[in-house]
């Protein structure tokens, strides 16, 4: 295996140990408000546990992600149909941790009806569910980005109708298709935001224009104060501040752009950009599944700490899966430049 390639694979390794490691750390913590959450070095020095789960227990986020990318790899190409029956499967077995409402809804219709095209749930259930697990589905689409972004949209179209989630589940799979794409050794410098967060919000555009204009102006919002930006962040999207503090809900658009947010902040350190991320308070698992994703696809499983990598649940078998869908989409052909 060539450097760039080993590189590469070290990145896929970084997607979905990531997303696996990120969601287990903020698992126990979902929803508690930023002043209630152990400091940040506290935060990412090991697993605490939560409802009787082993530490390390990682939950829907990483479920859906690995079901998606189990897919792919079983069938050697993306099929949404597929897709939709592997996701469903988590249901009918009943091992979902910590499910949310529109993939419940959807998974128990797609049960019903096995139509992956009519079971997400409605317009108006914008919720985070689809961006939590297309960071890992971003890197199928590394010698094919124009493909991308209609694939992306089908993908999470079979939990949620509603244009913000879809283009929220565009955008994280975008984000996360061009930082592993991104030349490997000068990475943090090849990361200009401008150019990252334009790229990220062309491909959700054709979704939700509105969306998209939030997500073009992350790139100004890094160098804004902190609690600014937090603030403006948090109610993206709301007519008005939910809550008289800053927190992250569920709701599609505060969550992916807090977890861009915190990965143009720190785009030289995993630890710190999942920190960030957590930090925030509110569904900290998603938070932490998308941004551990989104930085390890960039800086690869070498910038996770060891012992998180070691301990996380099912580590062995979730880098089986990141090796053999690293070779797939190797096999299918890749563009390094952006
Ligand atoms: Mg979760």
């Amino acid at each position: 295996m060539s450097g760039a390639e080993s590189d590469l694979r070290s990145r896929f390794l970084g997607c979905l140990v990531g997303c696996a490691v990120g969601d287990a750390l903020g698992a126990p913590f979902e929803g508690y408000w930023d002043h209630q959450l152990p400091v940040r070095d506290d935060l990412l020095a090991g697993f605490a546990e939560f409802e009787g789960y082993p530490r390390g227990q990682y939950t829907d986020d990483t479920q859906l992600t690995l079901a998606t990318v189990e897919s792919i790899v079983g069938r050697r190409e993306l099929d949404t149909a597929d897709i939709a029956r592997a996701i469903a499967g988590l249901w009918k077995h009943q091992s979902v941790v910590g499910p949310g409402g529109a993939c419940t809804f959807a998974a128990n219709a797609f049960l019903r009806t096995g139509d992956w095209r009519t079971c997400g749930a409605p317009v108006g259930q914008a919720g985070n569910g689809t961006a939590m697990r297309t960071a890992a589905l971003g890197l199928y689409f590394l010698g094919d980005p124009e493909g991308l972004p209609a694939a992306a949209a089908d993908v999470s179209w079979i939990t949620h109708q509603d244009p913000r989630s879809v283009a929220g589940g565009i955008a994280i799979a975008a984000a996360a298709r061009r930082l592993a794409a991104t030349e490997s050794g000068r990475g943090p410098a090849l990361l200009d935001p401008s150019t990252f967060c334009r790229a990220v919000a062309a491909a959700a555009r054709p979704y939700d224009a509105v969306f998209a204009e939030q997500i073009e102006r992350l790139a100004a919002r890094r160098d804004e104060d902190r609690d600014a930006a937090v603030a403006a962040i948090a109610w993206a999207g709301s007519p008005r501040p939910e809550f008289e503090r800053p927190i992250i809900t569920p709701y599609v658009v505060p969550t992916v752009l807090a977890a861009l947010w915190a990965v143009l902040r720190h785009p030289s350190s995993w630890h710190d950009a999942v920190s960030e991320a957590i930090g925030l308070g509110g569904d900290v698992d998603t938070l932490g599944a998308i941004v551990g994703a989104l930085s390890g696809a960039f800086l690869g499983i070498s910038a996770i700490p060891e012992l998180l990598v070691a301990s996380v649940r099912d580590s062995a078998r979730i880098q089986a899966l990141a090796c053999r869908y690293h070779e797939l989409v190797v096999a299918r052909g890749v563009r390094t430049a952006p």
